[in-house]
């Protein structure tokens, strides 16, 4: 399965502010459906959409840049990394990009400036597309690692039982040492 990349219909184009008026602040507010993208797959993890996606920008003049500030706000359903069961995972989170016509002058130079993430422009239009920026904040938002809670105990790797449920019986001690491995509590232990 590739890893799902950002949805045609999913277009976000925010005005520009009046040119050369520093207190000019346009606002973009979409809500691309739930039926235009149901799950988004992503580092080995399936995310479904609970909630449609919710997205808010404000854009202004920062010298001779375009700031833009991306909220993204939405709700995913996946499963827990140890126990597979599904946990809501809730996002609401902001970003900030500055659309430049600088170019990157070194090649290699970062292109992060504190806080902001430079976005390279050819030339001014009327709207600024920010499609991309918005997935963008999209899939830097997602967890790293989904739990259903920050101490789950993961499967048996005998019996298969969700050790959040209590005992199984089946006793740690005379595990083969390659299944304790596959234990969550083991892995989490484990230090690269
Ligand atoms: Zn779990
Ligand atoms: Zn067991």
């Amino acid at each position: 399965m590739a890893l799902t990349e950002r949805p045609a219909s999913w277009k976000f184009e925010i005005e520009m502010p009046e040119m050369g008026n520093p207190d000019s602040i346009t606002v973009l507010s979409a809500e691309p459906g739930k039926e235009s993208l149901e799950a988004i797959f992503y580092d080995g993890q399936v995310f479904e959409f609970t909630k449609s996606l919710s997205v808010s920008a404000e854009a202004r003049w920062a010298g001779n840049d375009v700031s833009v500030s991306v909220f993204v706000e939405t709700a995913f359903s996946s499963s827990c990394s140890r126990c597979l069961a599904p946990s809501d995972i809730e996002i609401m989170n902001d970003f900030m990009y500055l659309y430049s016509l600088r170019k990157n002058e070194a090649s290699g130079e970062n292109t992060e400036e504190d806080d902001f993430q430079v976005v390279p422009v050819s030339r001014w239009t009327r709207f600024l597309d920010i499609s991309d920026q918005v997935w963008e904040s999209v899939i830097l938002s997602l967890p790293r690692q989904v739990l259903c809670s920050k101490d789950c105990k993961g499967l048996c790797p005998l019996c298969g039982k969700s050790l959040n449920e209590g005992k199984c019986g089946c006793s740690p001690d005379t595990l083969d040492p390659r299944f304790k491995k596959l234990l969550g509590v083991r892995i989490e232990e484990k230090r690269e």
